[in-house]
């Protein structure tokens, strides 16, 4: 069975999904998208979508500030990609890539007087980033705030912020960037949100650090507070905190719950996987493989039985 892409209003195999080189979207990064986890359970042979319904809210919050009005609803988009997900026939790891951008094939730096499309596809992905305790670096590159940008949404051209960080931190040794906001402050990493443990409580950046509002960043603050009875209290963090934290890790649909080992080169707490961050990477691995019956609803299953 081929792989399916959502395209022009149709499913098509992946190959035959293919834009032109004037398309408007591809040179001045005005599309946005976004990145859902379908995960495997392999007893019971099904894949769990996971919170399609708050992606999709996102991504058309995304849309809105690009001026792409789309013909589907919340409920349409997510339709659409369980069916694409089935045809596909993945069983394993996926995740999902839905980009909304514009289609018309002309030049000229703008959001108006253009037209939009919308295109999925699914891909087989397993670990995003291949380390049990990833090593981090503090980038060189400032993260962007939302009167140069919009760091809520995931615009495509606001990537060249996200790629210049990652590229250095790899380049550098590192797994992944931890980019601090133009104050100095703890932003975020490339492609994830950051918790720390201090004094028994998981700390994170707040909004008005120039984060992306992160759907497993909410899931997590939510689990913590459900399931291990731990506060999470979203503030500003000095650089110098993300040293002397007890525990680190990053979280993200593609990453999922990230132990951090390491940040530029000092071991974080004992250079193991914190207790609690063991513990919430095993309580979200069972939620989002729809093993807690308490957070079913924010799995979709696929496979028709
Ligand atoms: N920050 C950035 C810059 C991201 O690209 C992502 C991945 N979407 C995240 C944070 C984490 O967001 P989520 O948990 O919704 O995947």
């Amino acid at each position: 069975m081929p792989p399916y892409a959502f395209f022009h209003n149709e499913f098509v195999p992946l190959e035959e999904a293919k834009i032109g080189i004037m398309t408007n979207s591809l040179h001045y990064g005005n599309a946005v998208f976004e990145g859902i986890r379908g995960n495997w359970n392999s007893q019971q042979k099904q894949i769990y979508l996971f919170r399609l319904n708050d992606h999709y809210t996102r991504l058309l919050n995304g849309c809105k500030l690009l001026k792409i009005a789309l013909p589907y609803t919340v409920d349409d988009l997510c339709q659409l990609t369980v069916e694409l997900v089935q045809k596909s026939g993945f069983t394993e790891d996926l995740y999902v890539r839905p980009l909304a951008y514009k289609s018309s094939e002309a030049l000229g730096v703008r959001l108006h007087d253009l037209e939009a499309d919308f295109f999925a596809f699914v891909i087989p992905w397993g670990k995003y980033i291949d380390a049990d305790k990833c090593k981090c670096g503090v980038s060189s590159w400032r993260r962007m705030n939302s009167n140069m940008a919009s760091p809520q949404t995931k615009i495509t051209g606001q990537y060249i912020n996200s790629a210049f960080a990652k590229t250095e931190a790899i380049e550098n040794g590192f797994d992944e960037a931890i980019l601090l906001t133009e104050d100095g402050h703890v932003s975020e990493g490339s492609g994830e949100n950051i918790f720390l443990v201090i004094d028994g409580k998981l700390v994170t950046p707040a909004v008005y650090n120039s984060i992306l509002v992160g759907i497993t960043r909410g899931t997590i603050i939510e689990l913590a507070k459900n399931e291990l009875g731990i506060e999470t209290i979203e503030r500003s963090i000095e650089r110098n905190e993300l040293y002397s934290a007890r525990e680190a890790f990053l979280t993200g649909a593609a990453t999922r719950v990230q132990p951090i080992g390491e940040i530029d080169r000092r071991i974080i707490g004992d250079g193991e996987i914190g207790p609690i961050t063991g513990k919430l990477q095993k309580v979200y691995d069972d939620v989002i493989r729809g093993n807690n019956p308490k957070y079913i609803s924010w799995c979709t299953p696929v496979i028709k039985k």
